[in-house]
């Protein structure tokens, strides 16, 4: 695809790209007050008629450790199916991925830590301890169910510090192992620059190419759309990200969620590739998710419209009038 008039050109066969939500399972999780379960079946109905890839729709977790997705089940069967698109859960050990597959997801994703740090904080054991519970998993789940894997703290631990891109690799290495065909390089706290991302996501991608590799930012720095194109430039064409940015960062109070998925959407269009999303949808359910917080949400094509909004052309600039000039360039 060659775009003449904005001097952008993409090759065809890296101009599509897969987006995928994660705002009903990322973003909920961090809120302070429970979201209603019928308000949330509404938005995941709307998010469906949108043209993402793949939506998160929950976690099926223990409802003491995450109290806001305490009604998985009752979500999962509350959902209208659009086709076409595959409706994940978010699956931390076996009891969760019992209850998914009771659910009928489509997708688990199952989630663990790269660094001991936050693996401990947040799952309470140790990268090894998840990699022993996969096993399980994927003995009951395979061949029923898609099965993909998110490496929490790819690009940093909170508590740890830096990770070295080896440890990440030495994790993939043991999943595709396992058989794992789907992996997510998450940025849990939002603190992966361009350049590592480049440089991590390159080495995965060129290591095992069938791979199926998403990346997932936060935007915690204001890094998010930044890491996006880099991990675009690293051969990565598929990303998770969370509807007006929702979502947070327990290790960065106040600070904003994902990469807001309108945001990346409309970015990766006026760059020339094809995501398959309708962006006024989108910006449809955006407000309908809006009107659902008592928080303001950080989706800068809300606020702004896309690149191609024109204005009029204000009245004195019409009639040339040099006091009307004048007094606009004070
Ligand atoms: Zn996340």
């Amino acid at each position: 695809m060659r775009r003449e008039d904005t001097g952008i050109m993409t090759s065809p066969e890296k101009s599509r790209v897969f987006i995928q939500e994660v705002a009903p399972r990322d973003g909920f999780q961090n809120e302070a007050g429970f979201i209603p379960t019928e308000r949330k079946i509404a938005l995941i109905d709307a998010l469906g008629a949108t043209g993402v890839a793949k939506i998160e729709v929950t976690s099926f977790t223990s409802s003491k450790a995450i109290p806001a997705l305490a009604d998985a089940e009752s979500v999962m069967a509350g959902i209208r199916r659009h086709p076409g698109v595959a409706y994940a859960a978010l699956v931390p050990n076996v009891r969760g991925c019992e209850r998914a597959l009771a659910c009928g997801v489509d997708e688990i994703n199952l989630v663990m830590s790269v660094s001991a740090g936050h693996s401990l904080a947040n799952l309470r054991r140790l990268p090894a301890d998840s990699l022993a519970e996969f096993e399980r998993i994927v003995g009951m789940a395979a061949g029923e169910v898609g099965i993909a894997v998110s490496l929490s703290t790819a690009f940093g631990c909170p508590f740890d510090g830096p990770v070295a891109e080896r440890e990440v690799v030495d994790v993939v290495e043991r999943l595709v192992g396992l058989g794992i065909v789907s992996v997510t390089l998450c940025d849990t706290t939002g603190m992966a620059n361009p350049a590592q991302v480049r440089s991590l996501c390159g080495r995965v991608r060129a290591r095992w190419p069938g791979l199926q590799l998403t990346a997932h930012f936060h935007d915690t720095r204001g890094m998010g759309l930044a890491n996006a194109v880099a991990a675009l430039e690293a051969g990565i064409d598929r990303f998770d990200a969370s509807l007006s940015g929702l979502g947070g960062c327990p290790y960065a109070p106040g600070a904003s969620g994902n990469v807001c998925t309108e945001d990346l959407a409309h970015m990766l269009e006026a760059m020339g590739y094809r995501s398959g999303v309708d962006l006024g949808a989108l910006l449809d359910a955006s407000r309908v998710l809006a009107g659902m917080l008592d928080h303001p949400v950080s989706s800068h094509l809300l606020e702004a419209g896309p690149w191609h909004r024109r204005y009029p052309l204000p009245a004195f600039a019409r009639t040339g009038s040099m006091a009307g000039l004048r007094r606009h360039a004070q």
